[in-house]
């Protein structure tokens, strides 16, 4: 599953290195290849512009010739009118005739001649309704009246053919130079094959020449409707044909009024200063732009495709160590191969790679193998300390538990793991144990004392827990250190008793003796019933160590305890005060006439001889005895006693002497 995700996902990246590498091959074909036809279409457009301005200039100054012909044609007609004939109006259609016949000139539409006045006086053709035809105020017949010369019309009406014709003028002087009569030639310019001419230049297969007076009124044009229509009558007339009617002559783009982009050239004929003009729409023009521009974006496309097919296939070849290393360290995650694979040996950064894991994984193995061993000693430091070691979790479940647990309760460390104290203490210790260990989770060092069976036996336990908390205060759990301290508690029992017993003796002391007069004082004064203290001391002792050594008097001194202790009730506590001095507290004591017949007791004990290993050794005890009353403290009974041993001392020794409060 794992493997098969991580095929994948390199996989991916060889696709998603392909892809880059496609794209980046796509954006940069398109992008050097448009911008490329950018700069070309540009250049191109200037060179196409400029090819139509010349072209355009060619037609016009051809224009220009065949206008300035015509002109001289007329011109020199009526120049060639004899001085005689240019108003003798019966003898000049016949003198014209011969002149036109001769030139071959079938061009002209008709020949006609004005008088001064302007009146027609003479047409080669037959005119519907001449004779009411008058010239004046026509700009070419008063221009030339005015004697200006040659002169070309606007295109103008014809009424022979209903055409638009132009007309060159000519004025016809008398020997004294004055205007006396107009020669005129009409042309019909559509007919008469110049504009025809010219029209064979037009720019491509969509593009055409057009032709307008300087004023603005359509000479020629495709589009027959618009002939000798002024320009701005129809819609969207374009800002070249706007400009080139305000003088400029170039070339230009502007969007024609279909809305397409066209390149426009102007040029005004010198003759006439009407305007010559080409139209040649951008999209004729660019076509092979646009040709190539589709071609560049499918060129691009395949040289993307297969640029991406080849990185794939390179990226595949290069990732392919990648691809091995991957699996290296796959087979020795699962033991399936040593660590040493990954030094392959190549030079490349795939084999640093590889040489930088091996680095990694040695330094881990070693870091591993050397924290392995610290635990194992750790293990073994703590598996053979004679306490109790464990971890426990917030659930109160053992994470961690030394062997002693196996050994004190028969639980393996093992099967410690995740056990809760519970089930292994019993729910009426671990009750014991929560509120402890609740302290510890609250964050606190708790130490307390349990007694738990250990093994059937009863044991006195102290449990110290230290929280485990976490940098964030977080209590995360507890470690747990267990001493077994009955040895040490039985001990410090013992400790407790000889510190309470003489040791020559082997009875109460001094100290017993404190505690136990304290009690008896108790007793007696809740049960109203009064006790007897008796003191004694041995007569004389300093002379049965001076006679017989240190140590024989010590072995009276123990006999004397011992007869003193059978002597007496068992609920009664003999005690040993000092050197030669005891004492006993006689409890629940019916009256004086008892104290004494127990004081005379222990006088009459100890006048038996004593066996010591020197020997048979006399010797005697004087005793005191004090009886209690109530609210009497312990030194004043003391004392009341100390008094009667004094007394007993004072009557002669081995007697007794009662003193009652
Ligand atoms: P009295 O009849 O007035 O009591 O005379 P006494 O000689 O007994 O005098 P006292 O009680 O004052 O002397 C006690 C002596 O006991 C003094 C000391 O040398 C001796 N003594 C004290 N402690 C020990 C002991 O532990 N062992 C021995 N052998 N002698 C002790
Ligand atoms: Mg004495």
């Amino acid at each position: 599953m794992v493997i098969s995700r991580s095929r994948l996902s390199s996989a991916n990246l060889k696709l998603r290195l392909a892809c880059v590498a496609a794209v980046l091959v796509f954006a940069t074909t398109l992008l050097v290849t448009l911008s490329t036809l950018s700069v070309a279409e540009r250049g191109m457009k200037a060179v196409i512009g400029d090819q139509q301005y010349t072209m355009l200039s060619g037609a016009a100054s051809f224009m220009d010739d065949r206008i300035g012909a015509r002109m001289a044609q007329v011109e020199a007609l009526g120049a060639g009118i004899p001085l005689e004939l240019r108003t003798d109006w019966a003898r000049l259609p016949a003198f014209l005739k011969g002149q036109v016949r001769l030139w071959g000139a079938e061009e002209y539409l008709n020949l006609v001649v004005f008088d001064a006045e302007g009146e027609l006086k003479l047409s080669l053709r037959e005119l519907p309704g001449a004779q009411l035809i008058n010239a004046r105020g026509y700009d070419h017949f008063e221009a030339a009246l005015a004697g200006k010369g040659r002169t070309i019309s606007r295109p103008i009406r014809s009424r022979l053919t209903g055409h638009h014709i132009v007309v060159f003028s000519t004025p016809l002087k008398d020997a004294a130079g004055k205007v006396v009569a107009v020669l005129s030639g009409s042309v019909d310019l559509r007919r008469s094959g110049f504009l025809r001419q010219i029209g064979a230049l037009k720019p491509g297969r969509t593009g055409y020449l057009f032709l307008m007076t300087d004023e603005g009124v359509v000479i020629d044009h495709p589009d027959e409707s618009r002939l000798f229509q002024h320009v701005s009558s129809f819609p969207g007339m374009n800002q070249g044909t706007e400009q080139a009617l305000a003088g400029f002559e170039g070339w230009l783009e502007a969007r024609s009024e279909d809305g397409s982009e066209s390149i426009y050239a102007y040029k005004h004929l010198r003759s006439t200063g009407w305007i010559l003009a080409a139209r040649y729409p951008q999209a004729e023009a660019f076509a092979p732009m646009i040709t190539m521009r589709h071609n560049a974006f499918f060129g691009a496309g395949g040289l993307a495709l297969a640029s991406g097919l080849l990185a794939w296939v390179l990226v595949f070849r290069l990732l392919a160590p990648l691809q091995a290393l991957r699996d290296n360290v796959a087979a020795i995650r699962h033991d399936r191969a040593e660590i040493d694979v990954l030094r392959d040996g190549r030079k490349d950064e795939i084999g640093e790679l590889g040489r930088a894991f091996h680095a990694l994984m040695a330094e881990r193995e070693r870091a591993e193998s050397g924290r392995a061993a610290s635990e194992k000693r750790l293990r073994m430091i703590t598996d053979n300390l004679p306490v109790l070691i464990s971890y426990m979790d917030r659930e109160h479940r053992f994470q961690f538990g030394n062997a002693t647990y196996e050994k004190w309760f028969g639980v393996a460390p093992a099967q410690l793991e995740g056990m809760p104290i519970s089930q292994l203490l019993g729910d009426g210790i671990a009750a014991e144990v929560f509120p402890h260990l609740e302290q510890a989770f609250a964050g606190h060092g708790v130490t307390h004392e349990i007694r738990i069976p250990v093994r059937g036996e009863p044991r006195i336990l102290q449990a110290t827990y230290i929280p485990d908390v976490q940098p964030d205060g977080f209590v995360a759990g507890v470690y747990s250190l267990v001493h077994d301290m009955t040895h040490v508690k039985e001990v410090e029992e013992q400790l407790l008793q000889l510190a309470r017993i003489d040791t020559l003796t082997g009875i109460a002391n001094r100290r017993m003796f404190g505690e136990a007069l304290h009690h008896a004082l108790d007793r007696s004064q809740r049960s109203g019933r009064p006790l007897a203290l008796a003191y004694l001391d041995i007569d004389h002792f300093k002379r049965i160590n001076d006679t017989h050594g240190h140590g024989v008097g010590d072995e009276v001194l123990k006999e004397f305890a011992r007869r003193l202790t059978v002597g007496v009730r068992a609920t009664d506590t003999p005690a040993r005060l000092s050197g030669d001095e005891f004492v006993v507290i006689l409890e629940e004591i019916g009256g004086r006439p008892e104290a004494e017949r127990i004081a005379a007791k222990i006088v009459e004990a100890m006048r038996a001889p004593f066996r010591t290993s020197a020997g048979l050794v006399q010797a005697s005890t004087s005793v005191g005895v004090a009886l209690s009353t109530p609210r009497q403290d312990q030194e004043q009974l003391l004392a009341a006693a100390d008094t009667a041993l004094y007394a007993a001392k004072g009557k002669g020794r081995d007697g007794y002497a009662v003193f009652e409060g």
